[in-house]
Order: structure tokens, then sequence, then C-alpha cells
């Protein structure tokens, strides 16, 4: 399916320095900053550099490299906000919400990253 960029979103917006945002981690590909109304305690987005809509159409077209920095982007976030679990990090919950059914609010590629206490269930029962 062919993926349409709308590249006047906020993300894109963040990523040419129009607006700022608080950083967490930089890469070559891959940008990490604070939600701007954290759902938890610690609340992360990563997001690519490349122009991508969704998960699916990063997972489609991005190149190799991009998926690889992508992916260590969020491991390192993790590992920066001590989060691994384990002997030391609780955990944390990785979720990208993408279309209408997933209410993806910005149309740019992100992961959230959330943790700092228990999340409860994942989903609301469907109703
Ligand atoms: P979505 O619903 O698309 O998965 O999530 C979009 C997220 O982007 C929301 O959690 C929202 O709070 C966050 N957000 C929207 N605008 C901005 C902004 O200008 N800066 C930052 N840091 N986060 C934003």
């Amino acid at each position: 399916m062919p993926y349409t960029y709308d590249d006047t979103n906020i993300f894109a917006r963040i990523l040419r320095g129009e607006i700022p945002c608080s950083k967490v981690l930089e890469t070559p590909h891959s940008l990490a900053f604070d939600d701007i109304a954290p759902q938890a305690s610690v609340h992360v987005l990563v997001i690519p550099r490349g122009a991508y809509v969704n998960y699916d159409h990063f997972a489609q077209e991005a190149s190799v490299e991009e998926i690889a920095d992508f992916t260590r982007a969020v491991a390192e976030v993790c590992r920066l906000k001590g989060l691994e679990p384990g002997a030391d990090g609780a955990g944390y919950r990785l979720i990208s919400n993408a279309g209408r059914d997933g209410m993806q609010e910005v149309p740019h590629l992100h992961v959230h990253i959330l943790a700092g206490h228990p999340l409860g269930r994942l989903v609301q029962p469907a109703g």
C-alpha cells in the first residue's frame, strides 16, 4: 500500500528544529524525547528521522541501517533510564499506535516507552 507522509506534522517540525523538545537521545537515524503530556512517570517517544507514517510503513520501506538504529535507540533509552527488567529495572511498556483504530495522533512513526510504576492492563475491553 502506498503511504502518504505529511511533513507538517509536529514530529517533523521537531526534527527540523522548528519547535523544541526535551531530548533523551540522538542517533544518526533516530531521536528520543520526553512526551509533552506524560502518561506515566517515564514517557519517552522514539522516532526515526526518516519520513515514515507508522510502524508498518517503516518496517516495509526503511533501510536495514535505519531499522537497526531505531531498534538500538529504543534499547539505549531503556538503558539510560534504567528500565531493563532484572535486578534493578522494573520494566516498561512499548506502544506504537497506528491509524484510526490505534488512535494515532501524530502521523510520524513513534514508539512510546512508558515506565516508572505498574501500568495496568494493556487495553480497555471492547464495548
Ligand atoms: P499518538 O497518539 O500519536 O501515539 O501519540 C502522540 C504523542 O505525542 C502523545 O502522547 C502526545 O502527548 C505527544 N505530543 C504531541 N505533541 C507533542 C509535542 O509538541 N511535543 C512532544 N514532546 N510530544 C508531543
